[in-house]
């Protein structure tokens, strides 16, 4: 998955750093993100090169380190130029090396978002400024705090015998292969998530439900709770036309490797492809 990226380290504790022109900066417009990019091969800029371009230092914000490299965001309204590099869609992301760069970027972008979203307080109406001592924005006139939020949303392979429901969305970006997935709502547990999910996407009542893997997912915000699951009694789909084009019954045997190996979606497939739904 992408963040598997041992035997790097992702270090996010939080740290006010003196940014160096070697460190690495990541500019977001909406969801495209200032690359150079060659042979499937991605950089970003470093401080060096965004000072050449006529940022200062002064305007970087610490982000995280991998190892022992430092990234920063620089926060702007527009995009910036600089000699080299373009704008292009995140979700290059996805397919691109190195992928320490890759789970680098989507992290940073959930970051960028959320900078971006808050700098005004959501009480008051103020200006938020940075908290010294942890990753966090606060309100100097009525003192409110605001950490990053993370969206909570499940994936979960449904199955029944050697099938499991195979997914594509209509009007997304992404157009392969997916697996039931949802936003958990206020008040429900990540199980109930599961039922409501795959009731309303493709009408089956599901039992067993099986935890698998978790999985950062800073594209969306969200971090993805992995289940597996089986159909309970009747096993015909239903499926919801608004959200989904193709939700199918695929047997472990026809399921071909079409999915690269970032997503979680991809892994759990591929898992069941392998291994079936075991207790
Ligand atoms: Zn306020």
């Amino acid at each position: 998955m992408i963040q598997d990226i041992s035997p790097s380290v992702l270090y996010n504790q939080y740290a006010i750093e003196t940014p160096h022109d070697e460190d690495m900066v990541f500019s977001f417009q909406g969801r495209n993100i200032l690359i150079h990019e060659k042979d499937g091969v991605i950089k970003c800029p470093t401080v060096s090169d965004i000072m050449k371009a006529g940022y200062s230092k002064d305007e970087l914000i610490y982000l995280f380190a991998v190892d022992d490299m430092k990234f920063f965001l620089l926060l702007t309204p527009q995009e910036i130029k600089v000699e080299g590099f373009r704008y292009d869609i995140l979700f290059i992301l996805r397919r691109s090396e190195p992928k320490t760069l890759a789970f680098a970027g989507e992290t940073a972008y959930h970051l960028y978002v959320w900078y971006r979203d808050n700098k005004f307080c959501g009480r008051c109406g103020h200006e938020t400024v940075h908290d010294e001592k942890q990753r966090a924005l606060k309100c100097p006139h009525c003192g409110n705090i605001i950490f990053p939020k993370i969206a909570p949303a499940i994936i979960v392979g449904v199955t029944n015998g050697d099938k499991i429901v195979i997914t594509r969305y209509a009007g997304r970006e992404y157009k392969g292969m997916s697996l039931v997935a949802g936003f958990c709502e206020i008040g429900e547990t990540a199980e109930d998530t599961v039922r409501r999910e795959v009731m309303e996407e493709v009408g089956l009542k599901v039992k067993n439900i099986k935890y698998y893997k978790t999985q950062p997912w800073g594209f969306d915000q969200n971090l993805l709770l992995g289940y597996f699951c089986e159909a309970d009694g009747s096993t015909e789909i239903v499926r919801d036309e608004g959200e989904l084009a193709v939700a199918e019954w695929v047997d472990r045997k026809d399921i071909t490797d079409e999915m690269g190996k970032v997503s979680m979606t991809a892994e759990m497939i591929e898992y069941f492809r392998v291994n079936g739904y075991s207790k």
